[in-house]
């Protein structure tokens, strides 16, 4: 089915949930094949360090939290390093990042968490994830997929809102993450909610981007109902 013209938007957005999901399979496909290496772009080595690089990641680019990674994690390796930090000195190391006072406070209260709750292991279930001090469902996906590679949801931040929007999978406002989310788990299989996100998260840094969509050059602007109308 190939949509591109105002009809063909408006059958879109009296789309059936089966041709959405229809549709939505086609774009996951061209997306994989349009980025094969899409991935978790934060470097880290275990659990912990993930926690930190993605609590450090909100309103930031992945480029800046690995500058900043990369001396961090060469003088706090264990969560009794990050726990007994002392809050002014940390908060300079992380605050090229922005927001670095809730962000030093968030992680140096969520490695002390997992020293007095979880045994000092970062936990590998959503329950316990969402517990820690700055962690909300976006980070918490992120640590059990790419972490401990389990899909307990789909990552949603700013690309995949947009795009999400733009494909028409959802019409919810911004500040309704969880609610974004549940629309995309409905019309995703469960083995596709990890990729899909870094899909997503790579199609907009390299053609759907927030004010200059390449939408002659997207591979799926016969799917999108917003192609050239950005
Ligand atoms: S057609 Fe344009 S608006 Fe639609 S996904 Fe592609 S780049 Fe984004």
């Amino acid at each position: 089915m190939i949509l591109r013209d105002t009809q063909s938007t408006a059958t879109m957005s009296r789309e059936s949930k089966a041709n959405r999901t229809q549709r939505m399979r086609k774009i996951v496909s061209l997306l994989n094949k349009a980025y094969p290496d899409a991935r978790c772009m934060l470097n880290r080595g275990d659990p912990l360090q993930l926690l930190v690089a993605t609590i450090l990641s909100a309103q930031c680019t992945d480029v800046r939290v690995n500058i900043v990674t990369a001396e961090l994690f060469k003088k706090y390796h264990t969560v009794s390093d990050y726990a007994g930090a002392d809050l002014d000195e940390f908060q300079q190391e992380i605050r090229s990042t922005g927001f670095y006072r809730n962000k030093a406070k968030n992680i140096i209260g969520a490695a002390t968490m997992i020293i007095d709750r979880f045994d000092g292991k970062v936990p590998d279930n959503m329950e316990d994830l969402l517990t820690l001090p700055g962690v909300a469902r976006k980070t918490a996906n992120v640590v059990l997929s790419d972490a401990f590679g389990k899909s307990d949801g789909v990552v949603v931040d700013t690309h995949v809102m947009r795009i999400s929007k733009r494909l028409k999978f959802t019409s919810r406002e911004n500040n309704q993450g969880d609610k974004i989310e549940k629309d995309l788990l409905e019309l995703l299989p469960h083995r596709q909610w990890a990729i899909f996100s870094h899909l997503l998260i790579f199609h907009g840094r390299a053609c759907c981007k927030a004010r200059k969509p390449n939408c002659p050059g997207c591979p799926i602007s016969h799917l999108c109902p917003w192609a050239g109308k950005v």
